[in-house]
């Protein structure tokens, strides 16, 4: 009988596309995927260690997981991703029913790493690859799947305070531009009509390796026959130049949404943090996009608390919040992470208090989403058809170019292209009917 194997992700779209090589991969050796924990004969837990909330929850997984194992003789446990790099030895050590540990750059060699463990010969694989090979396993893609994201670089360079991302994703590197397109024509040649493109800093794709400038490879791909929309994440405001900021009003492709982190609106801060740009130039960049692509949507990331952060700090972030009118934003509490700089800061913001900015922020930030999303009640917005609707099975579901999601009635089939009246507006997405003509 074969095998099946069951994959949790954590954390970011980057764990997402490394967890769908890890299927491809599995899949070839044999393995079908397991539609729940308990049919599954391996577990793989692709983690992250962005926040120490992350790895707690991890650990708590890892408890659940050497009971499963004790209830099936030859079950297999293996964790890969960021938490299990940063941790690597010591995870064995916590977790000691884990067959195989690996990192971020270990991912081409799981199934050979699954075969020892069957022998019951425990991998621990943390090496950082320079050649990079996981990049040549293609990443699973459902069936029918109309978007799909396709890795451009891994790793960064920028070493920013609070982050671990360099330390346990390694050094940037750039794919080949000619790898990344021959990916996105095979994508385009099996239905795929938006692509997502993933990078830690994508505005510095290739200029490491001498490759072509992130605004030509985003030319290259829009000449694609059949891919209709561009996606990046994420942006670097530091990074983010001119020619790429052009080609929102020239290429048609290119989604008017962008993700452009800010994580503090106090200069202080910011300079503690190591971000490399200053409140003034973050709005000028927002205030160039807007002018040559009117309508364009933002969302940003925010972490409140940072060592030494005061309340004035904190309502430069506000203020920034009340310009900009972020249509989402993900935001968190400081959290200190081994290795960084910002872990051996010594001015600490009161948990209670970071807690309570939080709180504001977000209530800000829902304030906002509610305004921009109310803002599209009555209009027709033009949507990519994605699938059936997560809220009622009844309806279908798609996305605008600017990245909101829209339920609808009565529903074309996915891959289609179509016009919607809004009708209404929930928390995160809208409502609405679908028009009878083609977009
Ligand atoms: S740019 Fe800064 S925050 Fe982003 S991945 Fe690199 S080090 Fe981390």
């Amino acid at each position: 009988m074969r095998r099946s194997v069951f994959i949790k992700t954590f954390g970011c779209q980057m764990n997402a596309v490394d967890s769908a090589r890890m299927f491809s991969l599995m899949s070839s050796a044999g393995y079908l995927a397991a539609p729940t924990l308990e049919d599954a004969d391996l577990v793989l837990l692709n983690t992250c260690s962005i926040r120490e909330k992350a790895d707690q929850k991890i650990y708590s997984d890892l408890g659940t997981l050497r009971r499963w194992k004790q209830r099936r003789p030859g079950r297999l446990v293996a964790v890969g991703g960021c938490l299990a790099q940063q941790d690597g030895e010591a995870l064995r050590a916590r977790a000691p029913h884990v067959d195989i540990v690996f990192g971020t750059h270990n991912i081409a060699n799981l199934p050979g790493m699954v075969r020892k463990a069957d022998r019951s010969l425990p991998t621990i694989a943390l090496g950082m690859d320079e050649e990079m090979t996981h990049w040549d396993v293609v990443p699973h893609l459902p069936v029918g799947a109309v978007s799909a994201m396709v890795a451009i670089m891994q790793g960064c360079d920028n070493f920013c305070a609070y982050c671990v991302v360099p330390l346990v994703r390694g050094r940037e590197v750039s794919r080949r531009a000619a790898d990344i397109l021959s990916e996105i024509r095979a994508l385009a040649g099996r239905g795929v009509m938006e692509v997502v493109l993933l990078g830690q800093n994508v505005n510095s794709y290739g200029k490491k390796e001498g490759e072509i400038p992130f605004p030509e490879l985003l030319r290259r791909i829009s000449a694609i026959e059949r891919i209709r929309r561009i996606r990046f994440i994420t942006s670097h405001p530091r990074d983010l130049d001119d020619r790429t900021i052009r080609l929102f009003e020239e290429m048609e492709t290119l989604c008017p949404h962008v993700h452009l982190p800010l994580q503090s609106g106090s200069d202080r801060i910011l300079e503690a943090m190591g971000r490399g740009y200053t409140r003034g130039e973050y709005l000028s960049k927002i205030d160039a996009l807007r002018k040559l692509r009117p309508g364009i949507a933002f969302s940003s990331d925010f972490i409140v608390g940072f060592p030494g952060e005061t309340e004035d700090d904190f309502r430069e972030t506000l203020s920034v919040m009340g310009e900009v009118r972020f249509d989402s934003s993900f935001s968190f509490r400081f959290s200190s992470r081994p290795g960084t700089r910002a872990a051996e800061m010594k001015v600490m913001v009161d948990p209670m208090e970071a807690a309570e900015r939080l709180r504001r922020l977000q209530e800000l930030q829902a304030m906002h989403t509610r305004e921009r999303l109310t803002t599209q009640i009555g209009r027709e917005v033009t949507v990519l058809v994605e699938g059936t609707s997560a809220r009622d099975p009844g309806m279908r579901c798609g996305r605008t170019a600017c990245n909101k999601t829209v339920n609808f009635t009565p529903g074309s089939s996915v891959g289609a292209i179509r016009s919607i009246l809004v009708t209404g507006a929930g928390t995160h997405s809208l409502v609405g009917a679908e028009r009878t003509s083609d977009a």
